[in-house]
């Protein structure tokens, strides 16, 4: 009789642990997929405000990826591998659709219309490349980018992969993501440090600082930036955590 209840406890118990580990399985999966997609808008928004500039950041103006005086960001392997694959889907899809438009239509060329990138992605970089104009690092921040989000996702949603239960499946997510937000983080130190004038002259500053305030705040709050990379724009992202905070308790006190 006492074995029958014990066997019925342990039943029990094996049922809850399942149901807990299920609950936190869930969890982790929820929050991995919100820092994806965040991950993935907070991307394409740093792309779209730094390609407004891509006139003035070129090879002439910006012969160096630099944040102020005595910082500049080199390309290293990964970065470089991630440029030129970048380079060849570019190019086989130029191919590809200058083979529909011949197809189509020999003078009607408008399949095969140019984005403002494809001027950048023209040449592979040599792997022992280490500085390098800033759209060139840039762009290669971005590829390297769109590639991390890319496999990240392929992996959140393959069912067979165990994601969230594999301790080192998860810690090299966060290391990604942690790489991806510091290097996005130089977007914007080469943006307000290097380009600020035009930026005003643009008349783009407020569109710029909300940018930048919402990708440094769910940076911070998830803890995915570390502090000494955000050295170059400090005194800016101290003075957007004091106006939140001021912000927060006019709020509260109303
Ligand atoms: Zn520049």
């Amino acid at each position: 009789m006492t074995t029958i209840v014990n066997d019925n406890n342990n039943n029990n118990e094996k049922e809850r642990e399942k149901k807990n580990n299920d609950v936190d399985e869930q969890q982790i999966l929820l929050r991995i997929e919100l820092l994806i997609v965040n991950t993935g808008d907070l991307f394409k928004d740093t792309k779209i405000i730094y390609e407004t500039l891509l006139n003035n950041c070129n090879h002439t103006n910006c012969s160096r990826a630099t944040a102020g005086v005595g910082i500049e960001y080199i390309l290293n392997k990964d970065l470089i591998t991630s440029y030129n694959i970048e380079i060849t889907n570019k190019n086989r899809k130029r191919q590809a659709q200058k083979a529909t438009t011949e197809e189509e239509n020999h003078h009607n060329n408008h399949h095969a219309k140019k984005s403002k990138n494809d001027n950048i992605y023209q040449t592979m970089l040599p792997v022992t490349a280490t500085s390098c104009p800033a759209p060139v690092y840039f762009n290669a921040v971005f590829a390297w980018v769109k590639q991390s989000i890319n496999s990240m996702e392929k992996q959140r949603t393959n069912p067979f992969s165990n994601f969230a239960t594999n301790n080192y499946f998860f810690n090299s997510f966060l290391e990604t993501l942690k790489k991806i937000y510091r290097r996005l983080f130089r977007v914007y130190a080469h943006m307000y440090l290097q380009h600020f004038q035009e930026i005003r002259a643009l008349d783009a500053e407020a569109h710029l600082n909300s940018m930048f305030k919402r990708f440094v705040f769910f940076a911070l709050s998830h803890d995915l930036l570390n502090r000494t990379e955000t050295l170059p724009l400090d005194n800016l992202i101290k003075a957007f955590v004091r106006k939140e905070g001021t912000r927060q308790q006019q709020q509260r006190q109303q």
